[in-house]
């Protein structure tokens, strides 16, 4: 396996870290997305799915609040990140479980309906306004609906440098993945947001676009995000924070392209957090508060001016 997961449950070095609800000033939970209905969302507007990569709901939470992240936070409903609970502990779990129509399950009593969901007999979270594929995936789905669909690959499960590494974005008609999209480049994300710039400009203008970007910059090793941080200090939760702070300084670009076309509906989240001490936990795939409990938000990001409504523009070909 690459360097993209990995897990050291035991023997850090490092200081303990506070659990999450110790942590001074963190709020305790995030308002519930606005309900969707998805089944005027397919066909219509263009998708973009990101998964912040092992991004921690506290830092999320606290850096909205502090004012640290505005590019995200002004698209997040009241300002705030909803709290979820992951489908997996780590990437590949976790992509294949939100690939298959289950994204992080919101962290309060359901029942919760479904955004997506695959066409199955008893599912409870499937409701009227769910969208509803008969294919196992969303991105699947999507195409049989005419949508384009692409990956921008970050962490290793997305590198195609093994089967592995191919499973994930083998679901999708296009996928790209460099060593600059990667974990160890601190420019993971302008290189990410470039690559994705090319797509949008690809396509035809009457072709709806599902672009999903796995973003690599929060994942360890993390500590170059840091101004002044060097790799003798390692990754902590103060450089996890710094690297959340380089998305957003960049963010704002791919939203753009994304809008160059048309409406788009955005759902921005991580697949699992990571652990930084807690409990002597260094790392994710394991069952801790800190890794099941992430950041989530659904938003729709306005086409450009003057563009006809939506819901006037003639069907496209598939
Ligand atoms: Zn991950």
């Amino acid at each position: 396996m690459s360097r993209s997961e990995h897990t050291v449950s035991a023997g850090s070095e490092r200081a303990p870290v506070p659990p999450v609800a110790a942590v001074a000033g963190a709020p305790v939970a995030g308002a519930p997305s606005e309900p969707v209905d998805m089944n005027a969302v397919v066909g219509r507007d263009d998708i973009l799915l990101v998964t912040l990569d092992t991004l921690r709901y506290d830092v999320a939470v606290e850096l909205a609040a502090a004012g640290r992240i505005p590019n995200l936070a002004r698209h997040l409903p009241g300002g705030m990140w909803e709290e979820r609970h992951a489908p997996g502990s780590f990437t590949y779990a976790s992509h294949q479980a939100i690939f298959a129509g289950f994204l992080p399950t919101p962290a309060r009593p359901g029942p919760h309906p479904r955004l997506f969901a695959a066409r199955f007999a008893g599912s409870e979270s499937t409701a009227s306004r769910t969208f509803v594929h008969d294919t196992a995936d969303i991105v699947g789905g999507l195409a049989a609906r005419g949508y384009h669909t692409a990956c921008v690959g970050g962490v290793g499960f997305f590198n195609k440098q093994a089967p592995l590494g191919s499973v994930l974005p083998d679901l999708f008609a296009e996928s790209h993945w460099e060593p600059s999209f990667g974990v160890a480049s601190p420019e993971s994300f302008e290189a990410q947001v470039a690559c994705a710039e090319g797509i949008v400009a690809r396509q035809p203008a009457g072709r709806r676009l599902f672009l999903f970007v796995n973003v690599a910059a929060l994942h360890q090793p993390n500590w170059f995000h840091s101004p002044g941080a060097t790799s003798d200090a390692g990754d902590t939760r103060a450089t996890h924070a710094a690297a959340l702070e380089y998305v957003d300084r960049h963010i704002g670009r791919l939203f753009a392209a994304m809008t160059a076309r048309r409406r788009c509906f955005a759902i921005v989240c991580s697949d699992h957090g990571t652990a930084y001490g807690e409990d002597g936990h260094v790392g994710h795939r394991i069952g801790h508060p800190v890794v099941w409990t992430v950041p989530y938000s659904h938003f729709f990001l306005p086409g450009p001016a003057g563009t006809p409504p939506a819901a006037t523009e003639p069907p496209e070909a598939p």
